[in-house]
């Protein structure tokens, strides 16, 4: 099967906005050390041939959507947008999380 990036794109473009945002405000809205994470992982996953991330599962929250997501120390999956924790959904792939996401938003 042929490797696609939705996810990849869609991370990329996330990685954009915040780096944007943290640029151009007086103070950085978004975690710089979570926006430098999000980096490496995308590099990692531009460098990872293999995988076709497009297939697996992601994780996103109830509340707001978001896929920025950290698991803190006590593994607990904390919403990075609006601070929901253990508050997540699992969509079986990129594809069924962006079509959730619009028909909530329509
Ligand atoms: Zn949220």
């Amino acid at each position: 099967m042929k490797k696609t990036n939705i996810l990849l794109n869609h991370l990329i473009d996330l990685w954009k906005f915040m780096s944007y945002h943290n640029v151009m405000a007086p103070f950085p809205p978004y975690d710089t050390e979570y926006v430098e994470e999000l980096k490496s992982k995308i590099l990692d996953m531009q460098e990872d041939e293999k995988t076709n991330y497009d297939e697996l599962p992601v994780a996103a929250c109830k509340y707001c959507n978001s896929l920025h997501i950290e698991v803190d120390d006590l593994n607990n999956d904390i919403c990075m947008r609006c601070g929901s924790i253990n508050e997540v959904e699992i969509h079986n792939n990129i594809e069924e999380y962006l079509k959730a996401k619009k028909e909530r938003e329509n």
